[in-house]
């Protein structure tokens, strides 16, 4: 346990210590890309800094929060994230099995 834990970029693809990557979440995720590399590219398009986390992060539609993109249900049919997060998914499904079995009942 001496050597310290690094990471390769995929951008400049050097291994880097992990401390040379932003973090998208306080003692979780990291950004793939290193900071020269990030900051580069910020740079590039001229776009804001946090343009680059977007890309890996998605914003909760139900409860608001940013959350990592895999909090959310890939749709294989429409290519796409979910726009709820697992957590709100869940709770929204079984609110509408809720309400669908409830008007099923009202019809007979
Ligand atoms: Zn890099
Ligand atoms: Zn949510």
């Amino acid at each position: 346990m001496t050597t310290p834990a690094k990471r390769t970029c995929p951008c400049c693809r050097k291994p880097k210590p992990l401390a040379s990557f932003p973090s998208l979440q306080p003692g979780g995720l990291l950004h793939p890309y290193c900071r020269p590399c990030l900051t580069a590219r910020v740079r590039q398009s001229g776009r804001a800094r946090d343009q680059a986390v977007t890309a890996v992060t998605k914003v909760c539609a139900l409860c608001a929060q940013r959350l990592p993109l895999d909090t959310f249900h890939w749709i294989k049919s429409s290519q796409t994230h979910h726009s709820y997060c697992r957590g709100c998914h869940s709770v929204y499904m079984a609110e509408r099995y809720r309400r669908r079995r409830r008007s099923v009942l009202a019809q007979k």
